[in-house]
């Protein structure tokens, strides 16, 4: 086996790819195929013999923006860079920490502060994707809640964003709980239901 090299491979566009590969025609290939164009669509193929140790990949984003690589902060949308210089603390905006390069699995952040209020924000979405799943098993007795969506990071119903998916004694297709709204049923499941939940009034 010949040792995986890392290779740059870049449309011309916005795409590229870090692709670990022993030759750089092999490189281009993959690499056009997982940006969706053809080998002739590949502006350049080069070697990044910097980033061979993290073989077969993915590379860490952290080590890439030291390559000089720049990505989009998860939470608030600005630009991470090793240099940070677009950065300015916002005096309305509550940072506590300095603007820099912050890394949570394949996610990046400006600052310590973005990261930590995206946490918050997913933590928030758990816990109500449980309460809506609760609130659905609860509704309707013998029902099982097997998917619940939420939109944002709490339950709302304003923009009937969250719902949750669920199955129910007798019913032959999943049923749809939106909050806010009521059930979605199918046509055929719809006598069972009623007469099952008959004083929801569904
Ligand atoms: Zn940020």
């Amino acid at each position: 086996m010949k040792p995986l090299k890392a290779y740059e491979v870049h449309d011309g566009g916005d795409n590229w790819e870090i692709v670990f590969a022993t030759n750089s025609a092999t490189a281009r290939r993959e690499g056009g195929s997982e940006m969706g164009c053809d080998w002739d669509g590949v502006e350049y193929c080069r070697r990044r013999p910097a980033l061979d140790q993290f073989a077969p990949g993915p590379v860490p984003p952290l080590a890439l923006i030291e390559q000089g690589w720049h990505f989009e902060c998860f939470h608030c949308g600005c630009r991470v860079d090793e240099e940070m210089e677009e950065i300015e603390a916002d005096p309305d905006f509550d940072t506590w920490s300095d603007p820099e390069p912050v890394q949570k699995g394949q996610f990046v952040y400006c600052s310590q502060s973005c990261a930590s209020m995206d946490a918050a924000r997913r933590r928030g979405r758990k816990a109500a994707e449980a309460a809506l799943i609760d609130l659905v098993e609860t509704k309707y007795p013998g029902s099982t809640a097997t998917h619940a969506h939420v939109y944002g990071d709490r339950l709302e119903s304003e923009h009937g964003h969250c719902s949750a998916t669920f199955t129910f004694p007798g019913g032959k297709f999943a049923a749809t709980y939106k909050f806010g709204d009521g059930a979605w049923v199918s046509q055929c499941d719809a006598d069972a239901f009623r007469a099952l939940y008959r004083k929801e009034g569904a």
